[in-house]
Protein backbone atom coordinates (compact mmCIF):
# COMPACT_ATOMS: atom_id res chain seq x y z
CA UNK A 1 0.00 0.00 0.00
CA UNK A 2 1.12 3.49 -0.37
CA UNK A 3 1.53 6.00 2.00
CA UNK A 4 -1.20 8.05 2.60
CA UNK A 5 0.19 11.21 4.61
CA UNK A 6 0.60 14.55 3.30
CA UNK A 7 1.84 17.54 4.36
CA UNK A 8 -0.83 20.63 3.81
CA UNK A 9 -0.27 23.33 1.65
CA UNK A 10 0.25 26.40 3.39
CA UNK A 11 -3.20 28.10 2.58
CA UNK A 12 -4.91 25.09 3.93
CA UNK A 13 -3.10 25.34 7.29
CA UNK A 14 -3.36 28.86 7.26
CA UNK A 15 -7.43 28.45 6.80
CA UNK A 16 -7.66 25.88 9.61
CA UNK A 17 -5.34 28.04 11.84
CA UNK A 18 -7.82 30.94 11.15
CA UNK A 19 -10.98 29.03 12.44
CA UNK A 20 -9.44 29.09 16.05
CA UNK A 21 -8.18 32.44 15.60
CA UNK A 22 -10.83 34.66 14.16
CA UNK A 23 -13.99 33.78 15.27
CA UNK A 24 -15.86 37.19 13.87
CA UNK A 25 -14.76 40.68 13.03
CA UNK A 26 -13.83 41.77 16.26
CA UNK A 27 -11.24 39.36 16.46
CA UNK A 28 -9.39 40.65 13.45
CA UNK A 29 -10.12 43.86 15.46
CA UNK A 30 -8.15 42.79 18.55
CA UNK A 31 -5.49 41.26 16.58
CA UNK A 32 -4.99 44.15 14.14
CA UNK A 33 -5.03 46.97 17.36
CA UNK A 34 -2.73 45.17 19.06
CA UNK A 35 -0.31 44.61 16.60
CA UNK A 36 -0.51 48.45 16.19
CA UNK A 37 0.01 48.76 19.32
CA UNK A 38 3.22 46.26 19.51
CA UNK A 39 4.40 48.79 16.76
CA UNK A 40 4.91 51.66 19.25
CA UNK A 41 2.04 53.59 17.44
CA UNK A 42 1.09 56.56 19.34
CA UNK A 43 -2.47 57.33 16.99
CA UNK A 44 -4.31 54.35 15.84
CA UNK A 45 -7.28 54.32 13.98
CA UNK A 46 -9.89 52.15 13.26
CA UNK A 47 -12.30 52.19 10.31
CA UNK A 48 -15.18 49.77 10.25
CA UNK A 49 -18.38 49.06 7.44
CA UNK A 50 -20.98 47.15 8.30
CA UNK A 51 -19.80 46.20 11.72
CA UNK A 52 -16.25 45.16 9.98
CA UNK A 53 -18.27 42.47 7.24
CA UNK A 54 -17.26 44.19 4.38
CA UNK A 55 -13.89 46.62 5.97
CA UNK A 56 -12.00 46.42 8.62
CA UNK A 57 -9.25 48.78 8.72
CA UNK A 58 -6.58 49.88 11.06
CA UNK A 59 -4.27 53.17 10.63
CA UNK A 60 -0.87 53.42 12.84
CA UNK A 61 1.89 55.60 12.88
CA UNK A 62 4.31 52.85 14.16
CA UNK A 63 7.35 51.84 12.97
CA UNK A 64 6.14 50.24 9.82
CA UNK A 65 7.91 47.73 7.82
CA UNK A 66 10.58 47.21 5.32
CA UNK A 67 9.18 45.13 1.95
CA UNK A 68 10.59 42.19 3.11
CA UNK A 69 8.88 42.21 6.29
CA UNK A 70 5.68 43.49 4.90
CA UNK A 71 5.67 40.53 2.76
CA UNK A 72 7.32 37.97 5.68
CA UNK A 73 4.42 39.10 7.82
CA UNK A 74 1.61 37.24 5.84
CA UNK A 75 3.61 33.81 6.40
CA UNK A 76 2.93 31.39 9.11
CA UNK A 77 4.76 31.56 11.93
CA UNK A 78 6.50 34.76 10.84
CA UNK A 79 6.94 37.25 13.88
CA UNK A 80 9.34 40.06 14.93
CA UNK A 81 8.89 39.29 18.23
CA UNK A 82 10.39 36.37 19.86
CA UNK A 83 13.16 34.84 18.09
CA UNK A 84 13.41 31.79 20.32
CA UNK A 85 11.65 29.55 22.92
CA UNK A 86 13.12 31.22 26.30
CA UNK A 87 11.71 34.50 24.73
CA UNK A 88 8.12 33.10 25.33
CA UNK A 89 8.89 33.72 29.50
CA UNK A 90 9.71 37.38 28.89
CA UNK A 91 7.33 38.01 26.78
CA UNK A 92 6.64 42.36 26.87
CA UNK A 93 4.95 42.27 23.61
CA UNK A 94 0.88 41.40 22.45
CA UNK A 95 1.89 39.30 19.86
CA UNK A 96 4.23 36.31 19.31
CA UNK A 97 2.46 33.65 17.59
CA UNK A 98 3.06 34.60 14.23
CA UNK A 99 -0.23 33.76 13.05
CA UNK A 100 -2.60 36.46 13.03
CA UNK A 101 -2.09 38.17 9.50
CA UNK A 102 -1.66 35.11 7.62
CA UNK A 103 -5.06 33.66 9.72
CA UNK A 104 -6.61 36.86 8.44
CA UNK A 105 -5.24 36.58 4.79
CA UNK A 106 -6.41 33.14 4.27
CA UNK A 107 -9.88 33.88 4.81
CA UNK A 108 -10.50 37.91 3.48
CA UNK A 109 -9.04 39.83 1.27
CA UNK A 110 -6.16 42.25 2.70
CA UNK A 111 -4.56 45.26 1.68
CA UNK A 112 -1.55 46.54 3.15
CA UNK A 113 -0.01 50.10 3.09
CA UNK A 114 3.38 50.04 5.22
CA UNK A 115 6.72 52.28 5.46
CA UNK A 116 9.13 52.49 8.07
CA UNK A 117 10.72 56.02 9.00
CA UNK A 118 14.02 55.08 7.55
CA UNK A 119 13.27 54.42 4.21
CA UNK A 120 11.99 56.60 1.05
CA UNK A 121 8.88 54.32 -0.19
CA UNK A 122 6.55 52.09 1.41
CA UNK A 123 5.33 48.81 0.11
CA UNK A 124 1.54 48.33 -0.92
CA UNK A 125 0.54 44.25 -1.18
CA UNK A 126 -3.06 43.02 -1.82
CA UNK A 127 -3.73 39.49 -0.56
CA UNK A 128 -6.76 37.26 -1.48
CA UNK A 129 -7.14 33.97 0.07
CA UNK A 130 -3.43 34.01 1.33
CA UNK A 131 -2.17 34.15 -2.46
CA UNK A 132 -0.29 37.58 -2.88
CA UNK A 133 -1.89 39.33 -6.11
CA UNK A 134 0.03 42.25 -6.41
CA UNK A 135 2.87 44.53 -4.64
CA UNK A 136 3.98 47.74 -5.57
CA UNK A 137 5.99 50.51 -4.17
CA UNK A 138 3.93 53.23 -2.52
CA UNK A 139 4.45 56.60 -1.13
CA UNK A 140 3.08 57.36 2.23
CA UNK A 141 4.16 58.76 5.86
CA UNK A 142 5.61 56.38 8.17
CA UNK A 143 3.31 53.60 9.62
CA UNK A 144 0.71 50.68 8.47
CA UNK A 145 -2.92 50.99 7.21
CA UNK A 146 -4.37 47.22 6.94
CA UNK A 147 -7.45 46.51 5.74
CA UNK A 148 -9.51 43.41 6.01
CA UNK A 149 -12.50 43.23 3.31
CA UNK A 150 -15.10 40.41 2.62
CA UNK A 151 -13.76 38.68 6.11
CA UNK A 152 -14.99 34.58 5.48
CA UNK A 153 -15.49 34.87 1.59
CA UNK A 154 -14.27 31.51 1.08
CA UNK A 155 -15.81 30.21 4.13
CA UNK A 156 -19.70 30.42 3.50
CA UNK A 157 -20.45 28.61 6.71
CA UNK A 158 -18.94 31.03 8.72
CA UNK A 159 -19.86 34.14 6.50
CA UNK A 160 -23.89 32.79 7.28
CA UNK A 161 -22.91 32.23 10.98
CA UNK A 162 -22.37 36.50 11.36
CA UNK A 163 -24.73 37.90 13.74
CA UNK A 164 -26.51 41.33 13.07
CA UNK A 165 -24.39 44.44 12.48
CA UNK A 166 -26.20 45.44 15.97
CA UNK A 167 -24.43 42.40 17.57
CA UNK A 168 -21.08 41.97 15.68
CA UNK A 169 -20.81 45.90 16.06
CA UNK A 170 -21.08 45.23 19.91
CA UNK A 171 -18.47 43.03 20.18
CA UNK A 172 -16.26 45.20 18.16
CA UNK A 173 -17.02 47.82 21.00
CA UNK A 174 -15.95 45.37 23.10
CA UNK A 175 -12.62 44.64 21.78
CA UNK A 176 -11.92 48.48 20.97
CA UNK A 177 -12.46 49.06 24.65
CA UNK A 178 -10.40 46.37 26.17
CA UNK A 179 -7.72 47.67 24.03
CA UNK A 180 -8.27 51.21 24.12
CA UNK A 181 -8.06 50.54 28.27
CA UNK A 182 -4.75 49.22 27.91
CA UNK A 183 -3.14 52.07 26.49
CA UNK A 184 -4.59 55.27 27.08
CA UNK A 185 -1.42 57.08 26.76
CA UNK A 186 -2.23 56.16 22.69
CA UNK A 187 -4.90 57.84 20.50
CA UNK A 188 -7.42 56.14 19.61
CA UNK A 189 -10.38 56.37 17.04
CA UNK A 190 -13.54 54.55 15.94
CA UNK A 191 -16.01 54.98 12.99
CA UNK A 192 -18.25 52.52 11.79
CA UNK A 193 -19.85 53.61 7.96
CA UNK A 194 -17.95 56.56 8.24
CA UNK A 195 -19.66 57.86 11.55
CA UNK A 196 -17.34 58.59 14.79
CA UNK A 197 -17.99 56.00 17.49
CA UNK A 198 -14.82 57.45 19.43
CA UNK A 199 -12.03 59.97 19.43
CA UNK A 200 -10.09 59.29 22.70
CA UNK A 201 -7.50 61.51 23.22
CA UNK A 202 -3.97 60.26 24.86
CA UNK A 203 -4.21 60.57 28.39
CA UNK A 204 -4.11 58.79 31.87
CA UNK A 205 -6.33 55.89 32.89
CA UNK A 206 -9.07 57.81 35.03
CA UNK A 207 -9.71 59.56 32.53
CA UNK A 208 -9.81 57.14 29.51
CA UNK A 209 -12.51 55.66 31.37
CA UNK A 210 -14.35 58.51 31.68
CA UNK A 211 -14.64 59.55 27.92
CA UNK A 212 -15.17 55.59 26.97
CA UNK A 213 -18.03 55.75 29.64
CA UNK A 214 -19.36 58.78 30.63
CA UNK A 215 -18.75 61.52 32.57
CA UNK A 216 -20.91 60.19 35.12
CA UNK A 217 -18.12 57.66 35.51
CA UNK A 218 -15.76 59.85 37.46
CA UNK A 219 -17.75 59.82 40.82
CA UNK A 220 -18.17 56.20 40.75
CA UNK A 221 -14.56 55.44 40.69
CA UNK A 222 -12.57 53.91 43.68
CA UNK A 223 -8.46 53.93 43.10
CA UNK A 224 -7.62 50.46 43.99
CA UNK A 225 -3.50 50.30 44.40
CA UNK A 226 -1.24 47.58 45.97
CA UNK A 227 2.38 46.74 45.83
CA UNK A 228 3.96 43.68 46.79
CA UNK A 229 7.31 41.59 45.89
CA UNK A 230 4.56 39.40 43.55
CA UNK A 231 2.74 41.72 41.92
CA UNK A 232 1.56 45.36 41.47
CA UNK A 233 -2.33 45.88 41.18
CA UNK A 234 -3.63 49.23 40.51
CA UNK A 235 -6.95 50.44 38.53
CA UNK A 236 -10.51 51.16 40.06
CA UNK A 237 -13.86 49.84 41.07
CA UNK A 238 -17.02 51.23 41.12
CA UNK A 239 -18.33 52.18 44.33
CA UNK A 240 -20.89 49.49 45.13
CA UNK A 241 -24.18 51.10 44.83
CA UNK A 242 -23.36 51.62 40.61
CA UNK A 243 -23.25 47.61 40.93
CA UNK A 244 -25.28 46.00 38.45
CA UNK A 245 -27.82 43.13 37.59
CA UNK A 246 -26.15 42.55 34.51
CA UNK A 247 -22.09 41.68 34.51
CA UNK A 248 -21.11 45.73 32.69
CA UNK A 249 -18.22 46.95 33.47
CA UNK A 250 -15.67 44.29 34.83
CA UNK A 251 -11.94 44.24 33.12
CA UNK A 252 -8.95 42.78 34.50
CA UNK A 253 -5.73 43.06 32.87
CA UNK A 254 -2.73 41.36 33.13
CA UNK A 255 0.45 43.01 32.14
CA UNK A 256 -1.79 45.26 29.69
CA UNK A 257 -3.75 42.27 28.19
CA UNK A 258 -7.62 41.73 28.87
CA UNK A 259 -7.61 38.07 30.67
CA UNK A 260 -10.62 36.29 31.64
CA UNK A 261 -10.90 34.85 34.81
CA UNK A 262 -13.60 33.46 36.85
CA UNK A 263 -11.48 32.47 39.80
CA UNK A 264 -10.18 36.31 40.16
CA UNK A 265 -13.41 37.59 39.44
CA UNK A 266 -14.79 35.86 42.50
CA UNK A 267 -11.44 37.60 44.23
CA UNK A 268 -13.04 41.05 43.29
CA UNK A 269 -16.78 40.02 43.60
CA UNK A 270 -15.95 38.50 47.54
CA UNK A 271 -14.38 41.90 48.53
CA UNK A 272 -17.69 43.74 47.65
CA UNK A 273 -19.65 41.08 49.87
CA UNK A 274 -22.16 42.84 52.43
CA UNK A 275 -21.77 45.95 50.31
CA UNK A 276 -24.12 44.86 47.39
CA UNK A 277 -27.12 42.66 47.23
CA UNK A 278 -26.72 38.69 45.81
CA UNK A 279 -27.50 38.72 42.26
CA UNK A 280 -25.86 42.18 41.14
CA UNK A 281 -22.50 42.92 40.16
CA UNK A 282 -19.83 44.69 40.65
CA UNK A 283 -17.95 46.93 38.17
CA UNK A 284 -14.14 46.91 38.00
CA UNK A 285 -11.19 48.07 35.98
CA UNK A 286 -7.17 46.35 37.13
CA UNK A 287 -4.63 46.01 36.26
CA UNK A 288 -2.08 43.74 36.86
CA UNK A 289 1.88 43.74 36.71
CA UNK A 290 3.29 40.67 37.20
CA UNK A 291 6.87 39.22 36.47
CA UNK A 292 6.35 37.74 32.57
CA UNK A 293 7.99 34.14 33.57
CA UNK A 294 5.39 33.90 36.63
CA UNK A 295 2.60 33.18 33.77
CA UNK A 296 1.98 31.31 30.65
CA UNK A 297 -0.51 33.24 28.31
CA UNK A 298 0.46 30.91 25.67
CA UNK A 299 -3.06 28.70 26.70
CA UNK A 300 -5.07 29.66 23.73
CA UNK A 301 -4.84 31.48 20.47
CA UNK A 302 -6.90 33.86 21.61
CA UNK A 303 -4.93 34.94 24.70
CA UNK A 304 -7.44 35.40 26.50
CA UNK A 305 -6.11 33.29 29.44
CA UNK A 306 -3.86 32.92 31.67
CA UNK A 307 -1.54 30.21 34.15
CA UNK A 308 -0.25 31.44 37.05
CA UNK A 309 2.47 30.06 39.17
CA UNK A 310 0.62 31.08 42.40
CA UNK A 311 -2.94 31.74 41.21
CA UNK A 312 -4.00 31.71 45.28
CA UNK A 313 -1.32 34.22 46.18
CA UNK A 314 -2.85 36.80 43.47
CA UNK A 315 -5.94 36.41 44.57
CA UNK A 316 -5.68 36.75 48.34
CA UNK A 317 -4.07 39.86 47.15
CA UNK A 318 -6.75 41.43 44.83
CA UNK A 319 -9.36 40.40 47.21
CA UNK A 320 -7.48 42.34 50.30
CA UNK A 321 -6.47 45.38 48.03
CA UNK A 322 -10.13 45.90 47.01
CA UNK A 323 -12.05 45.43 49.74
CA UNK A 324 -9.20 47.74 51.80
CA UNK A 325 -9.80 50.53 48.94
CA UNK A 326 -13.79 50.26 49.61
CA UNK A 327 -13.10 50.89 53.45
CA UNK A 328 -10.97 53.35 53.27
CA UNK A 329 -13.35 55.30 51.21
CA UNK A 330 -16.38 55.08 53.68
CA UNK A 331 -18.12 52.90 51.86
CA UNK A 332 -21.23 52.10 53.91
CA UNK A 333 -22.63 48.56 54.26
CA UNK A 334 -25.83 48.35 51.95
CA UNK A 335 -29.25 48.37 54.45
CA UNK A 336 -30.97 45.54 53.09
CA UNK A 337 -34.11 45.01 54.89
CA UNK A 338 -35.17 42.03 53.05
CA UNK A 339 -32.30 39.96 55.03
P1 LIG B 1 2.65 38.47 15.77
O1 LIG B 1 1.94 39.72 16.16
O2 LIG B 1 2.33 37.32 16.67
O3 LIG B 1 4.13 38.64 15.57
P2 LIG B 1 1.17 38.77 13.28
O4 LIG B 1 0.78 37.79 12.24
O5 LIG B 1 0.10 39.52 13.96
O6 LIG B 1 2.06 37.99 14.34
O7 LIG B 1 2.17 39.81 12.62
C1 LIG B 1 3.36 39.32 11.99
C2 LIG B 1 4.46 40.36 12.00
O8 LIG B 1 4.11 41.44 11.13
C3 LIG B 1 4.70 41.02 13.35
O9 LIG B 1 5.61 40.26 14.14
C4 LIG B 1 5.30 42.37 12.95
O10 LIG B 1 6.69 42.26 12.71
C5 LIG B 1 4.62 42.67 11.61
N1 LIG B 1 3.48 43.59 11.76
C6 LIG B 1 2.17 43.27 11.81
N2 LIG B 1 1.40 44.37 11.96
C7 LIG B 1 2.24 45.42 12.00
C8 LIG B 1 2.06 46.84 12.14
N3 LIG B 1 0.85 47.39 12.28
N4 LIG B 1 3.17 47.62 12.15
C9 LIG B 1 4.41 47.07 12.02
N5 LIG B 1 4.64 45.76 11.88
C10 LIG B 1 3.57 44.93 11.88
MG1 LIG C 1 -0.10 40.04 16.04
Amino acid sequence: MADVIKLLPDHVANQIAAGEVVQRPASVVKELLENAIDASATEIKLIVKDAGKTLIQVIDNGVGMSATDARLSFERHATSKIASAEDLFQLQTKGFRGEALASIAAIAHVDMNTKRSDEEVGTYIHIEGGKVVDQEVNVMPKGTSIAVKNLFFNIPARRNFLKSNNVELRHIIDEFHRVALTHPDIHFELYNNGGEIFNLPSTNIRQRIVHIFGNKTNEKLVPVEEDTEVVKLSGFVFKPEFAKKTRGEQFFFVNNRFIKSSYLNHAISSAFEGLVKDQVHPSYFLYLAIDPSSIDINIHPTKTEIKFDDEHAIYAIMRSAVKHSLGQFNVAPILDFER
